[in-house]
This record gives structure tokens, C-alpha cells and sequence, in this order.
């Protein structure tokens, strides 16, 4: 039982090291956030020592008295969380959730419609060689020209291609959707309808993004994006379509969930439904809409930089590189090398290459959980914006980066 540092230096090493990178760099990827410490207290406990095949109260091991109750704890607390009427917990990712989500309403070689890569869906919605694109048969859908969902598309494929399920949800995408409209396409076709929030999860926590809850037969999430908690994901659906889901999870997809994670998921989920963490997300809509201002300002508008939809209303802005001199490579290397980091990201059309790309994608959740108000979210965008500027001065950007990162210590007593 010795500690880390003496059974692992290699380990303990490398851990160190990226404490100190998250610590002394802007983390600026959508998706990604910073756990609280009881998270992470929660997810390294002796939790991870327990097999639990099952559900609380009928598990297919003994001992399980005590992770029973984190796990009823997590349940309800999602449950409450969202008004969802039943909850798993249980899926070790988000993309296990949407695995297990289409397993328990989908046979193989049905059809699905999901929003295409290219155009900010996420791989389990559909790409060719993930599960999703290999077991059933994929219809995209796309944005239109101003960077939106296209509903009349999504309505006009409905009835051509009869879907048995319709996925709403996205990885890069800057507007909100109608949830609403997609359940009326997928009543009139006899589709379910499923919304995987992973994204924006913490922003309709917050009760600042619309709930798909309402709408959708079954809502799949991650809890380490807005949401902020351990990695993992959640399935949210109807009391009737509950039993499908569990079966689906365990045996269908997984074997024993990991206790440790699903405490530390209950953590995430009573921090959620704080002031605080409302506070935070207020913070971090306001950050992306300042950030999505500068880069429409015209400096930024001469040298090419563009930002997709025209705006934001959530927690990430997508940035339009195409009539820039900088690919989405370039841009993201120059703010990797002043200290803030982003992932390119493919615009929809993109003329280059997905390793390429024409785009970046950057999120503001990481930032405002670190405590970053406008004034400092200002100041992150003034200086994106120079870094994507020709002539730009990588010494004085990287100083101003590093006196933001020294105002707001992460993680001051690791
Ligand atoms: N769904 C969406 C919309 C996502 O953006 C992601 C992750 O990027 C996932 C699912 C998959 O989550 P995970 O990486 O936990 O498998």
C-alpha cells in the first residue's frame, strides 16, 4: 500500500506533469471540464475493488449492501435532476450509453437518422466504421447554409427513409435545436426519438438550455462535459421503455459497472443542481457569446476568421477558417504554443482534409469552472483572436495567458 510516487515514478510522473499542464494552460476543448476534488475522491475509492453485475437490490454478487446505495443515491439524483423518469447509470461512456440506448430499440439493419459528422454529429450517430454505421443503416442529416439544423431536410428524409429511430444531438455544433419539432418528425413516422445531450447536459441542468426530457422516448448524456463530473455516461428514459434500457446495458453491452465512477457520477449530479454550479453555467454562456463577439469583430473579419451560425447560444463556438490564411492545424498549434488549448474541427464542407480541417471548436466550460468571469473571458478572446491574427506576438499572448492562469489556481492543494 505504498503511494504512487514510490510503486510508479513513470506513472506518478506523468500524472504530475499533467497536473501541471492543466494548472498552467488555458483548457479551452468543448467537451472537457474540471472535476471537483470529491469527484475524484469518490472515483478513487475502494469502490473500484467491487463487482456489482446487476441493479441495486438484484445483483448477481454478494457484498454489494454498500454500493447499492451509491448507486440508488446516483439514480434518483439524475432523476431528479433532469424529471426523467428512469435513469441507468450504469454506461462506462457516453458513447456505451448511445451503444446500449440503440441496442435496446433498434435491430440490426434498421434505419437511423443521425446529424452527419461532417456537420457536428458525433461518431456513434452514425459514421461508417463506428458500431453505428457497421449495424444499422445511416441517413444523414445536415445544416443548411447558414450553419443550422435543417429540419425541412430532417422531416423530408423521415418519410422518405421510414427511420425506426431519429438521433438529435451533436459534438460541434453552436445553436440549439428543436426538440420539440424532431419528436413531431418521428411521431408522424413512427420513429423513437433519441437526444444525446453529452454536450450540453449541465446547461439544462442549470435549467439554461431547453430539456429534451420532455420530448424524447430516451436521452443519453456523458457527466465529465458541462456537466462536469467523473468520465462516464447516463441513459435517461420513459418508465415504459426503462426495462429494455437496463437489459440492453447489463447483459446486453456491459459486465460489472464501475461502482467508483457511479458514486462519483451521484457526486456530480448534487453539485449540479446547486447555485454555484448555475452560477457556473450562466458564466459559461456568457464566455462563448463574448468569445463568438470578438472573433466577428473587424480585425478578425479582414484576416478571414469567421464564426459558424453567426454566434452561439451554448457553451462552444466554431470557428470558420476557410477564408483564412491559417487551416485548422496551424490555428490550433498557434494557440497550443501560447498556452491555450482547443481542437481543430472540420466546418461543414470543409475543402480540406478531417486531419486538417477549416475549424476550431472552443469551449468555454473548463475556464468558467476555474472561476473565469467576462472580464476574464474578455481577455481569453482578445487574445485568440490576436493569436489568429498575421503578425501575431506569440511572447506577449503566452504572458498574458499565463497571468490568467495565475489569477485562478486550479487544484491549489494537489
Ligand atoms: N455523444 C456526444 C454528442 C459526444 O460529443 C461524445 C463525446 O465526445 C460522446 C457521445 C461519447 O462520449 P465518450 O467519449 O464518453 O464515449
Amino acid at each position: 500500500n505504498s503511494p504512487l510516487h514510490e510503486v510508479d515514478p513513470d506513472i506518478a510522473a506523468a500524472v504530475d506533469a499533467e497536473l501541471r499542464r492543466q494548472q498552467s494552460t488555458l483548457e479551452m476543448i468543448a467537451s472537457e471540464n474540471f472535476a471537483p476534488v470529491a469527484v475524484m475522491e469518490a472515483q478513487g475509492s475502494v469502490l473500484t475493488n467491487k463487482y456489482a453485475e446487476g441493479y441495486p437490490g438484484r445483483r448477481y454478487y454478494g457484498g454489494c449492501e454498500h454500493v447499492d446505495v451509491a448507486e440508488r443515491i446516483a439514480i434518483e439524483r439524475v432523476k431528479d435532476l433532469f424529471g426523467a423518469e428512469a435513469a441507468n447509470v450504469q454506461p462506462h461512456s457516453g458513447a456505451q450509453a448511445n451503444a446500449a440506448a440503440m441496442f435496446a430499440l433498434l435491430k440490426p439493419g434498421d434505419t437511423i437518422l443521425g446529424l452527419s459528422l461532417a456537420h457536428g454529429g458525433h461518431l456513434t450517430h452514425g459514421m461508417k466504421i463506428n458500431f453505428s454505421g457497421k449495424l444499422y443503416n445511416v441517413v444523414p442529416y445536415h445544416v443548411d447554409d447558414t450553419g443550422v439544423v435543417d429540419m425541412a431536410e430532417v422531416e423530408a428524409l423521415a418519410k422518405e427513409h421510414r427511420p425506426q429511430l431519429i438521433i438529435a444531438g451533436w459534438s460541434a455544433y453552436p445553436r440549439q435545436l428543436d426538440f420539440a419539432a424532431f419528436r413531431r418528425v418521428a411521431d408522424e413516422v413512427g420513429a423513437y426519438l433519441m437526444v444525446d445531450m453529452a454536450h450540453f447536459a449541465g446547461l439544462v441542468a442549470a435549467g439554461l438550455h431547453p430539456s429534451p426530457v420532455p420530448h424524447a422516448h430516451v436521452v443519453t448524456t456523458t457527466t465529465h462535459k458541462t456537466l462536469g463530473g467523473p468520465r462516464g455516461g447516463v441513459i435517461l428514459s420513459t418508465a415504459e421503455l426503462a426495462k429494455k434500457i437496463n437489459s440492453a446495458v447489463f447483459p446486453g453491452q456491459q459486465g460489472g459497472p464501475l461502482e467508483h465512477v457511479i458514486a462519483a457520477k451521484a457526486v456530480a449530479f448534487k453539485v449540479a443542481a446547486t447555485p454555484e454550479f448555475k452560477d457556473r453555467q450562466v458564466r459559461t454562456l456568457e464566455g462563448a457569446r463574448l468569445l463568438a463577439d470578438r472573433l466577428l469583430a473587424d480585425d478578425a473579419r479582414q484576416a478571414g476568421i469567421s464564426v459558424l451560425s453567426g454566434g452561439t447560444d451554448v457553451h462552444l463556438v466554431l470557428v470558420d477558417l476557410r477564408e483564412s490564411e491559417l487551416d485548422g492545424q496551424q490555428a490550433e498549434d498557434r494557440l497550443h504554443e501560447i498556452g491555450i488549448t482547443v481542437n481543430r474541427n472540420a466546418v461543414p464542407n470543409d475543402p480540406r482534409p478531417p486531419m486538417v480541417t477549416s475549424g476550431l471548436r472552443i469551449g468555454t466550460p473548463a475556464l468558467a469552472t476555474r472561476g473565469f468571469g467576462a472580464e476574464q473571458f474578455r481577455e481569453v478572446a482578445d487574445v485568440i483572436a490576436l493569436a489568429l491574427l498575421p503578425g501575431y506576438d506569440a511572447a506577449a499572448l503566452r504572458a498574458r495567458v499565463e497571468t490568467l492562469a495565475a489569477a485562478f489556481p486550479l487544484y491549489p492543494g494537489l
